[in-house]
């Protein structure tokens, strides 16, 4: 039995390219953009920036939205393999996202389960998609990240687990400093690179399976 878990990202990680902006691009009036420099230079938090971003869009377009995301988002190659991986070594994987489910789930149906996937919920009810946040920041975080990853290790790992942490991005970052590893990727991999956090690079899935392969448990 492993005593490692993984913790992995979706957007840009387990999908080639960034789901909400796609869909922003796709669907949102200008106004979008504005929120999403005010998150990159976190004059606002992801949580208000995400959740003011998809006031803009009708509930009625949920189906084109999905229907489009379908149609356009890559599965980065290797994923089915290394989820298969996990499964054969007996590694908890937990896919943490600060995507939305109305996406996340039908992008890796058949995949991976359900039970696997944290992310955060959207609400179809009113006029406007209404972004619900089931995994928000615990006491120890206070950067209001909408879906808190670090908050969810906490729940999800043990002290003694070897933590690997995937991503590829600055959202991701607080996480891999809880990590004991990181397989990054993009401005997460410059990030490791410049904090000297314990890390190797990946391009896809195969490259993972590899990295843990030859990887010894540090914790075992
Ligand atoms: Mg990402
Ligand atoms: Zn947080």
């Amino acid at each position: 039995m492993s005593n490692r878990v993984i913790i992995c990202d979706f957007d840009g990680t387990i999908t080639e390219t960034d789901n909400i902006i796609a869909i922003m691009k796709r669907f949102a009036p200008p106004e979008w953009d504005a929120l999403k420099n005010g998150v990159l230079s976190q004059e606002i938090s992801i949580q208000e920036g995400v959740g003011k971003m998809f006031q803009l869009l009708p509930s009625s377009s949920k189906d084109e939205i999905v229907k489009y995301i379908l149609d356009h988002a890559e599965i980065r190659s290797g994923f089915r393999d290394f989820v298969q991986f996990t499964k054969d070594k007996n590694i908890p994987l937990y896919i943490v996202s600060g995507g939305i489910d109305f996406f996340v789930y039908p992008l890796l149906e058949g995949l991976i389960e359900e039970e696997q996937i944290y992310c955060n919920k959207a609400n179809f009810s009113n006029d406007h998609i209404q972004i619900e946040w089931p995994y928000s920041c615990d006491k120890s975080c206070t950067n209001d990240c909408g879906c808190c990853k670090t908050s969810l290790i906490r729940k999800l790992t043990k002290s003694n687990q070897e933590k690997i942490v995937i991503g590829d991005s600055i959202t991701d970052l607080q996480a891999a400093k809880l990590a004991d590893y990181v397989i990054a990727r993009d401005l997460l991999l410059e990030k490791c690179q410049d904090l000297h956090l314990p890390h190797q690079s990946f391009i896809t899935f195969f490259d993972v399976i590899n990295i843990l392969e030859n990887l010894e448990e540090v914790r075992a």
